[in-house]
């Protein structure tokens, strides 16, 4: 939770940065001001700061909790859709925890084989 803040607070940086260098055309750093009143450098450092804004940006809205699509039991082998099941338990053995699909196979990768066949 405090990444997400972290990388949100960070996009917002970077897009100001990128606003400052195009527009303003200034880069206040550590008390000087860089001069980005040539064309070729205000482009690319723009560019630049543009691009990490995104990333951060990106970093963001990605970092939420995994919930599986489809979940198999271990107990009777049936496959579910996750959104039906409630707390991801199995329908017809109760109380048994369902397996995310890919953490199922790594989990018996001998039944992934069987699958194939
Ligand atoms: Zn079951």
């Amino acid at each position: 939770m405090k990444n997400r803040i972290l990388f949100i607070f960070l996009s917002i940086s970077m897009f100001y940065m990128t606003y400052k260098i195009i527009v303003a055309k200034i880069f206040p750093m550590r008390g000087m001001i860089a001069d980005f009143s040539s064309p070729f450098l205000r482009i690319f450092a723009g560019v630049l700061f543009f691009v990490l804004g995104i990333l951060f940006l990106f970093l963001f809205f990605k970092r939420k909790p995994k919930t599986p699509q489809y979940t198999k039991c271990p107990n009777c082998k049936e496959v579910f859709n996750y959104n039906e099941l409630k707390d991801g338990k199995c329908k017809n053995c109760k109380d048994v925890d369902t397996i995310d699909l890919d953490e199922y196979f790594k989990k018996y990768p001998d039944e992934l084989e069987e699958k194939e066949e």
